[in-house]
């Protein structure tokens, strides 16, 4: 088979431990042998953001404004024990955050689902991915323990300096007041990230906040969508045959878990953090979670939702065998090389993206895996392979359909 070409480089950022590894081997296995590929490297690994003072990450993301497409490594986020470990100069901060700030982005997570790994709820048949806002509300609060009895107040004051004030409480004892904002800027990007992300991926989208209780801040996320729906989106919505859909959070609950799935779920920052825990749960394992944080200008950075697999690598490093699961990280590929595919009407990027990912599927569910997921299939006698021999059966299977395709 010839190679097949690309036109517009990918942006590959590069990450750390075990992912790292994996990656490498992805590229070898997966990729390379059958793509000429072509991407623009950043190299996120925790030394080279540290001898770059995290300018490395600052120009992956620009980069990936500039090209569109970004295909991301698991990376750690550093921490006291990171510091001396890697003997950084600073404690950087998470690339996520980084490269979400600069993308102005929204996260969509969704799981990968194969024969054999039955959700807990047995009637998702289809992934849910759920959208999560994140900026601000509680994520970005200020915080009061209350010693004693007083007064408390909310005062904006304005830039011409005239002040509003609305009474919070009138504190007979001790107690504790948060505070929380958003702005309008950052629902209008979350909200146009969810409607187009929809469109893309041709799926219904629905939005839940506290709106009832909450009767200006939820009502303002509510409003918001609600107007950018009519205003860009509801033809192209009808065009495809897709639905908008609000409701209350606590009606959303009960229709998620009576679902099929098959749908886009926009959740406030709070709402998505937990929800998005429970959806990966309630799928089966986060190592089969991907992740695209998509911009409001249309670029997308794929990913995998899980992390760098410390405890695994600590065991590759001491040169033991390691069982480690690939298959959200093949996903990001695959995510990414698709859309470079589609941006550049490059059919045969795409369809290798789709052929990659069958294989992925059907190595599984022919009853080879890694570990983890032996451990939650359904499979009798499943075949329990090292993290080289998966990729290699992965390579195996996608060989064997593109004989037959
Ligand atoms: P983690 O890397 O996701 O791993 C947590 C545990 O989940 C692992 O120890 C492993 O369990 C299991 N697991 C996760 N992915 C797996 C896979 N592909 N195959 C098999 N098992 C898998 O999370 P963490 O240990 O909390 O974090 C490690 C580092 O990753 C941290 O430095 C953190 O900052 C970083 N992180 C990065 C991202 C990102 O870049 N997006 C996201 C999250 C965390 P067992 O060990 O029991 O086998
Ligand atoms: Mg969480």
């Amino acid at each position: 088979m010839e190679k097949i070409k690309m036109t517009t480089p990918l942006v590959e950022m590069d990450g750390d431990e075990m992912t790292r590894i994996l990656w490498q081997m992805i590229k070898e296995e997966l990729l390379c042998p059958y793509i000429d590929l072509k991407t623009e490297y950043y190299d996120l690994g925790l030394e080279h953001r540290n001898a770059t003072d995290d300018q490395v990450t600052v120009d992956s993301a620009n980069a990936t404004l500039k090209y569109g497409v970004a295909v991301k490594c698991a990376t750690i986020t550093p921490n006291g024990a990171r510091m001396q470990e890697y003997n950084l100069k600073e404690m950087w901060k998470s690339p996520n955050g980084t490269i979400r700030a600069i993308l102005d982005g929204t996260v969509f997570r969704s799981p990968i689902l194969v024969k054999g790994i039955v959700p807990y709820v047995k009637n998702w048949t289809k992934p849910i991915t759920i959208a999560r806002h994140a900026y601000g509300d509680v994520y970005k609060n200020t915080e009061i323990k209350v010693p004693g009895p007083g007064q408390a107040e909310l005062v904006f004051t304005a830039a011409d300096g005239t002040q509003t004030r609305e009474l919070i409480h009138t504190f007979d004892g001790a107690g504790i007041l948060q505070g929380i904002h958003n702005t309008e800027k950052s629902i209008i990007s979350f909200a146009r990230a969810c409607f187009a992300y929809a469109v893309d991926t041709r799926q219904d989208l629905w939005f839940s906040t506290k709106d009832t209780i909450s009767k200006k801040y939820d009502h303002t996320f509510k409003d918001i969508f609600q107007e950018i729906y009519d205003t860009e989106y509801k033809a192209k919505f009808e065009e495809l045959g897709i639905e908008y859909f609000y409701t209350l959070i606590d009606d959303a609950v009960a229709r998620v878990i009576r679902s099929e799935g098959g749908f886009i779920w926009a959740c406030k920052n709070y709402d998505g953090d937990v929800m998005s825990d429970m959806v990966a749960t309630a799928y089966g394992d986060l190592s089969m979670m991907t992740s695209v944080l998509v911009s409001p200008s249309g670029a997308y950075e794929y990913e995998a939702a899980h992390g760098t697999v410390q405890r695994h690598y600590y065991k590759h490093l001491e040169g033991k065998e390691t069982s480690t699961n690939s298959i959200a990280t093949i996903f990001a590929w695959t995510g990414a090389l698709r859309k470079r595919g589609e941006l550049d009407g490059n059919e045969a990027l795409s369809a290798f993206g789709d052929l990659l990912e069958r294989a992925c599927i059907k190595t599984v569910e022919d009853g080879k895996m890694t570990k983890s997921l032996s451990l939650i299939s359904t499979c009798e006698h499943p075949v329990i392979l090292n993290s080289l021999e998966f990729i290699k059966a992965i390579r195996e299977t996608l060989d064997g359909l593109l004989f037959t395709a």
